[in-house]
């Protein structure tokens, strides 16, 4: 008698789980998540923004990694060997795991998603021939053409996510759009003469551009090769020449040249400060608003407009600077 209820009380749980499974959406029935391995943060940050809830993504490198010179770890191995895609930036961004990935290539899913940008909205390489630049992050309208990559890849590898795949990815960019916006107006603010931007490495070429800004790095565009003491004493004699009052430092280089210049500047009687840290190669903590694409580029534009006395509100486009 006790068996026979205990039989029809789990009966009746069964049919209770059963009916709650049939009445779940699709997407929520779904019983695994696409997943995806990006190399950069930024990569990282395109494909959670498209990707939304039905996508895990893991970023190989965080706050403060170089990729120029980022070598795969035993971890990021297994991590892409269990994924459905790997997302790289490629254009000879990640130059130590470029050889990995071609050969990875033949067996799994293996994308550069900067690699779809139209060629001739790219910049030339100094470093070396017939490369491109890869820093494309910098100018927020040329980033679309790799978030609408990110949209286009991911549809591929889940055609039932389309529509949620282009409805996150107008949102996200109509976000940057009002990012380029708020740029365009913030730079525009900053005295002609003072439209200078020195940093560690040459990755805000793309930025110099879209702003009409000049842009001079200590080191080259990858961080592979060091600066020499010509190059730091060139840059001093523009600093003091032009009176160029700010220059900045980044989260994934060493400021030990930026100190250098500093110095030299102040041996010659011209006082130069630090304008700022800015996001060069990597972006913020995760979980911040510096960690995400949006952040990090709004994080630069404020930081290099109030820096070079030009005006943008203190906390930025969004309200959310350092909170
Ligand atoms: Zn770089």
């Amino acid at each position: 008698m006790f068996d026979k209820m205990r039989r029809s009380v789990l009966a009746g749980m069964a049919g209770a789980v059963l009916a709650v499974a049939m009445t779940m959406t699709p997407a929520a029935a779904q019983e695994k998540k696409l997943t995806v391995v990006a190399t950069t943060g930024m990569i990282a940050d395109a494909v959670r923004q498209v990707g939304g809830d039905r996508v895990d993504v893991k970023a190989l490198m965080g706050p403060g990694v170089d990729p120029h010179v980022y070598r795969q770890t035993r971890s990021d191995i297994a991590a892409m060997a269990n994924a459905d895609a790997v997302f790289w930036h490629g254009l000879y961004l990640e130059a130590q795991l470029e050889e990995f990935f071609h050969d990875l290539a033949k067996r799994k899913n293996v994308v550069a998603l900067a690699e779809s940008l139209p060629k001739d909205q790219l910049l030339p390489n100094e470093d070396y021939e017939n490369r491109y630049d890869p820093h494309v992050w910098m100018n927020p309208r040329l980033w679309k053409g790799v978030v609408a990559a990110a949209r286009d890849e991911l549809i591929k590898l889940d055609p039932d996510g389309k529509a949620a795949f282009e409805a996150n990815a107008d949102r996200h960019l109509a976000e940057i759009d009002a990012l380029a916006d708020y740029s365009d107006k913030a730079f525009a603010t900053v005295p002609e003469a003072s439209r200078v931007l020195v940093t560690a490495h040459d990755a805000f070429n793309y930025f110099g551009k879209a702003y009409g800004y000049e842009v001079m790095g200590i080191q080259g565009i990858s961080t592979e090769s060091e600066a020499g003491l010509k190059q730091i004493e060139d840059l001093v004699n523009v600093l003091v020449d032009r009176k160029i009052g700010a220059i900045f430092v980044e989260s994934s280089v060493s400021d030990r040249n930026i100190k250098a210049l500093i110095e030299g500047a102040g041996a010659k009687g011209h006082k130069v400060v630090i304008g700022g840290e800015l996001f060069s190669d990597a972006m913020g903590a995760p979980g911040t608003y510096e960690g995400t694409y949006i952040g990090m580029i709004d994080h630069n534009a404020t930081v290099i407009t109030r820096a070079l006395d030009g005006e943008a509100p203190e906390k930025g486009l969004n309200s959310k600077l350092g909170s």
